[in-house]
């Protein structure tokens, strides 16, 4: 037993070592797996750990991922406007080109490439499609004169002198026409300077031109005649005097005679055909070193280039008024015009082209003083007949408010009977400042300016009152004559006028004499009948002055209305002395009576001329062999000793 016991205890013990050494071994086992288990958990930690830094950089991989997508689509998107920007662009490009008014070009000398636009095809009617160089290809086409400029123009922006190529030349087109176009372009170079690359445009100016040829024209023509105008007339001027100064030149004003008048009565329309019928005349009358311009309304310049002497000029002169002296016909009606001519000359009368002008102006104006119809040289005195027109236009306008007007009469004499048989009414102007002014230096300033009507005006008064007095005295004569100028006959108010002043002085027609000029007679013809026949209608006396200086013939008169022909002073001057005169003058007063005029001599100085004419059966006599004209008081005693 107690082995037994033994045993069952040794048995326990062994069981219990057993146990331990199990339990020890599931211990550290178990404490194994523990350390496994944590090493697995610690594995495990890390692993999670891992992965969640993995996702966090995937999750960062994917947030910058899916920024770049985000970017890329912008990218896109931007790209996607880009293109249709680009495209609208292309379209808008091509639209230009297309619609532009200019062919585009372009030549690539890398790659020795040409293109030129559609545009080219419209421009020069050419389909040329195989152009490589449209500069040679141009300069086939350019005009013949156009061709050296347009290739310099070219070779200086190649060269470098200037920044682009601008050239305006002419080309023919495929119709045979030729046509202005500009040529603009821009190279491009290397490094080295070399072109690389040409690009530019042809555009169609020829419509531009032609209005800028238009308006070249028009800035430097008279419109109306075609002649060139003052500034080129002026800039030949100046190059005649600067370029040529050993050569001498010289300015000729021309003035044409009354036509004032022409254009007051007939009309401007009327003028201006008169003035393109002027300007023919001069142009054809000049020589090749002459040169014409139209440079104010009836003024014409001419410049005469290389002169040798004045004797030139005074043959030119002398043509000029010769191819005037016959009519032209201008709507049915037969003109008379004249022209009165100033000389300057370079370098004598004056150096610069200004003072040319001047002068020949005041030569021309002295022309005009001497009767018009003729031309005067400048000389230095001249000057001061210029500054005296300036004062009697501006005294002259004073004249009568300041009573320093006065009407003189003159006696025409019976030349039988050597009784009073009227007078002629003769202007006097005496002026504070300028002293006694003649009627031949001042009616023609005050015709120009006008004054002509309110003078002319105050005279008719003046004598409607004299002859008033006169008659209603008993003093027995016929008229007294009033010369009226043709500004003041023609003049709208004029008739009215007359008949307002007859009737308010009572006066009968009968007994006043319109006296008129030949002269103008002829330049306005018609319309001289129509007021020449209302005045006599009125019962108005008639006579033409200064016959025979005129153009008129006796047949004119067979259709004016004229009662008394004045033979001008310059026939009786010559009356005793040259036979040829002495057969016209016994021939118009022949005519004159069997055409039922009354005839008087005017300027007879002496008893001789007195008694040719007597014996050609002139009626009467005017003139300072009987008397000068005299103030109304002087002219009343006269008529006081007047027998019946
Ligand atoms: P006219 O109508 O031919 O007048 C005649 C001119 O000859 C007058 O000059 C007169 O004084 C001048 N005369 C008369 N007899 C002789 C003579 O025997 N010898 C010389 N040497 N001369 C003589 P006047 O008064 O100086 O007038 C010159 C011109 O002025 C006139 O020429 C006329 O055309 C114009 N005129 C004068 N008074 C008037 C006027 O009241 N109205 C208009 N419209 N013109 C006038
Ligand atoms: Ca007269
Ligand atoms: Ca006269």
């Amino acid at each position: 037993m107690i082995d037994n016991i033994i045993v069952l205890h040794l048995l326990l013990i062994v069981l219990i070592i057993l146990f331990n050494i199990m339990l020890i071994v599931y211990i550290k086992n178990q404490k194994n797996g523990l350390e496994r288990l944590k090493k697995l958990n610690d594995d495990f930690k890390k692993q999670i750990e891992k992965e969640r830094k993995a996702e966090e950089e995937l999750s960062a991989v994917y947030g910058q991922l899916s920024a770049t997508e985000e970017e890329l689509k912008q990218q896109i998107r931007e790209l996607k406007n880009h293109e249709k920007a680009l495209k609208i662009s292309e379209e808008r490009y091509k639209l230009a080109i297309d619609g532009a008014n200019d062919a585009l070009w372009e030549r690539d000398y890398v790659n020795k490439s040409f293109f030129i636009s559609d545009k080219w095809k419209s421009i020069s009617g050419y389909d040329d499609t195989d152009i490589n160089d449209i500069t040679a290809y141009i300069e086939k086409l350019i005009h013949p004169e156009d061709i050296k400029r347009a290739k310099q123009e070219f070779e200086s922006h190649i060269k470098g002198k200037k920044d682009y190529y601008q050239s305006e030349f002419r080309i023919k087109i495929k119709d045979g026409t030729y046509k202005w176009i500009n040529n603009r372009g821009k190279a491009l170079k290397d490094e080295l300077g070399n072109v690389i690359k040409i690009a530019g445009s042809v555009t169609d100016i020829d419509e531009t031109r032609r209005i800028q040829n238009k308006i070249r024209y028009l800035a430097y023509n008279d419109s109306l005649t075609a002649l060139p105008n003052r500034i080129i007339f002026m800039e030949k001027l100046e190059d005649a005097i600067t370029k040529n100064k050993e050569k001498k030149c010289a300015v000729i004003f021309v003035d044409v005679d009354d036509f004032k008048l022409i254009n007051d009565i007939l009309g401007h329309d009327y003028g201006d055909e008169v003035l393109k019928n002027i300007a023919f005349i001069l142009k054809n009358s000049l020589p090749k070193n002459g040169m014409i311009a139209r440079t104010n309304g009836d003024e014409f310049l001419i410049l005469l280039n290389d002169v040798k002497d004045s004797n030139e000029i005074s043959s030119l002169c002398d043509k000029i008024l010769n191819n005037f002296k016959s009519p032209f016909t201008i709507k049915g009606n037969r003109v008379y015009t004249s022209v009165s001519m100033g000389i300057a000359m370079f370098p004598e009368d004056a150096e610069t082209s200004k003072e040319l002008l001047r002068n020949s102006d005041t030569a021309m104006y002295k022309a005009k003083n001497n009767g018009k119809n003729t031309y005067n040289f400048f000389n230095k005195e001249m000057t001061e007949t210029i500054i005296r027109k300036a004062a009697i236009e501006k005294y002259i306008r004073e004249a009568i408010s300041k009573e320093e007007l006065q009407v003189y009469y003159q006696p025409q004499i019976d030349a039988k009977s050597h009784r009073i048989r009227g007078f002629e009414a003769l202007i006097r102007w005496k002026s504070v400042q300028l002293g006694w002014v003649p009627p031949n230096e001042f009616i023609p300033i005050i015709e120009e300016n006008g004054m002509i009507i309110d003078i002319g005006r105050w005279i008719i008064e003046e004598v409607c009152k004299q002859n008033k007095k006169w008659k209603e005295k008993g003093y027995k004569y016929e008229t007294i004559a009033i010369n009226i100028s043709p500004i003041q006959l023609h003049h709208h108010s004029f008739m009215e006028e007359l008949e307002q002043c007859m009737a308010s002085h009572k006066i009968d027609a009968k007994d006043i004499e319109i006296e008129i000029t030949e002269n103008i007679l002829m330049n306005i013809y018609d319309r001289n009948i129509e007021v020449l026949k209302r005045l006599r209608d009125m019962r108005f006396n008639i006579a033409l002055d200064d016959f025979g200086t005129g153009y008129s013939s006796l047949s004119y008169l067979r259709v004016m209305p004229i009662t008394k022909l004045k033979i001008d002073k310059s026939f009786i001057d010559y009356i005793e002395t040259d036979n040829n005169n002495r057969d016209i003058t016994e021939g118009i007063i022949e005519l004159s009576h069997k055409m039922g005029m009354q005839v008087v001599a005017e300027g007879v100085e002496n008893e001789n001329q007195l008694g040719i004419l007597k014996d050609m059966n002139c009626d009467s006599i005017q003139g300072y062999y009987f008397s000068k004209p005299l103030p109304k008081e002087q002219a009343e005693k006269l008529l006081a000793c007047n027998k019946v």
